[in-house]
């Protein structure tokens, strides 16, 4: 979809399957592990649109945060009252599967190594108006971004916190 400074930003149609178990395989003794193949299947999907995106653009090396929005069709089969009712997606592959599938196929390609993401935010909803499934997938680089100064520390009050140097303030 596009780039701006430091983030790009990418859409493809379909949920994002769940990253698959390795499998195990023994030959002659050897015993090999082996990516299953709908997983690969998934993979190439999202290394294609996320090569599309970043269109010759060198992978990120630094930190990096990690957006992803998945937009679902509701079911067709579901009744008027549950229709209207639907919101939050809560359905197999969980949320994890689908983080960690995106993470490993944009390696080399969003990032040099899916360790350098140090923020994530996953949410999977169900749209009232798509007609087929969605996701968004955004990438920023988290070099620029504000930081906390090296002294700040934080401060807990009950559930909410702040930290000494007003970065992060306690909701007013
Ligand atoms: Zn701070």
């Amino acid at each position: 979809m596009g780039e701006c400074l430091d983030a790009i930003c990418f859409a493809f149609p379909g949920k994002v399957a769940g990253k698959g178990r390795p499998r195990f395989s023994s030959r002659g003794g050897k015993i090999r592990t082996f990516t299953p193949a709908k997983t690969r299947a998934a993979e190439t999907f999202v290394k294609t649109f996320g090569r599309q995106a970043f269109a010759g653009r060198a992978p990120f090396n630094g930190p990096v945060s990690l957006s992803v929005c998945m937009m679902v069709a509701i079911p067709k089969s579901w009744s008027r009252a549950k229709r209207e009712n639907a919101y939050w997606v809560t359905a197999k592959p969980d949320i994890d599967n689908t983080l960690k599938l995106l993470a490993d196929s944009l390696n080399g390609i969003a990032w040099v190594d899916d360790s350098q993401i140090a923020d994530v935010h996953v949410t999977r909803v169900y749209s009232p108006t798509a007609t087929i499934d969605r996701t968004m997938v955004s990438i920023e680089s988290l070099r620029n971004r504000p930081r906390h100064a090296p002294n700040c520390d934080y401060h807990v009050d009950q559930y909410e916190f702040e930290c000494t140097c007003g970065l992060r303030r306690k909701a007013a």
